[in-house]
């Protein structure tokens, strides 16, 4: 079966020449993911996807997540991603859509704050069209309250004010690396 979803994703790729998922195999997770990659394209920036119902949803962050209680970052919706793109970390090759990279910087499961709070209720897909998610990410490097909130053409991922807030961790320094092999973007960019 294929996604209609997905369209977009295929239409922008040649799998023969790339060595990303094509997006065929749709096996929902127990617990819904979430995953940054960090993707060294035209320019650098973090892959933020969310699994909602049978796809990832995904946002262009160029800082990255903050940390720190109320940062707002810049995040450029993109294409919806198949499932399976989670395990993803390699090079997309040159010539290719988003030639360059790709790391999975940090991934983990999430919560929708959203459906834990008995007044709203609302679940990750009405959440999506709202324009406004609250989940709990369970990652190794980024843990905790994000809001994202949608403003006009682009969204803002912005840190919660709870207990994993602390403005001076900043992983996306300090903790560079990916989270599933250790190696770091140009080791990924020599090795595939
Ligand atoms: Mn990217």
């Amino acid at each position: 079966m294929s996604n209609k979803k997905l369209e977009k994703y295929k239409s922008k790729r040649d799998f023969s020449k790339t060595g990303e998922p094509s997006g065929e195999r749709r096996k929902k997770n127990p617990r819904p993911l979430f995953v940054i990659q960090k993707h060294d394209a035209q320019n650098l920036h973090y892959d933020l996807r969310l699994e909602i119902g049978d796809v990832l949803k995904s946002w262009a962050v160029p800082k990255g997540p903050s940390t720190g209680t109320g940062d707002k970052r810049l995040a450029a919706p993109t294409e919806d991603h198949p499932l399976e793109y989670a395990d993803f970390e390699g090079v997309i090759p040159e010539e290719e859509y988003g030639a360059g990279p790709v790391m999975i910087w940090d991934t983990g499961t999430y919560r929708n704050l959203r459906a834990e709070d008995e007044e709203d209720g609302m679940d990750m897909d009405e959440s999506y069209k709202d324009g406004k998610i609250k989940v709990w990410l369970n990652g190794k490097k980024v843990k905790g309250g994000y809001s994202l909130i949608k403003t006009g053409k682009d969204w803002l991922l912005i840190k919660m004010d709870d207990r994993e807030s602390d403005a001076r961790r900043n992983p996306v320094r300090s903790e560079p690396a990916s989270v599933k092999t250790g190696r770091t973007l140009d080791e990924i960019r020599e090795e595939g």
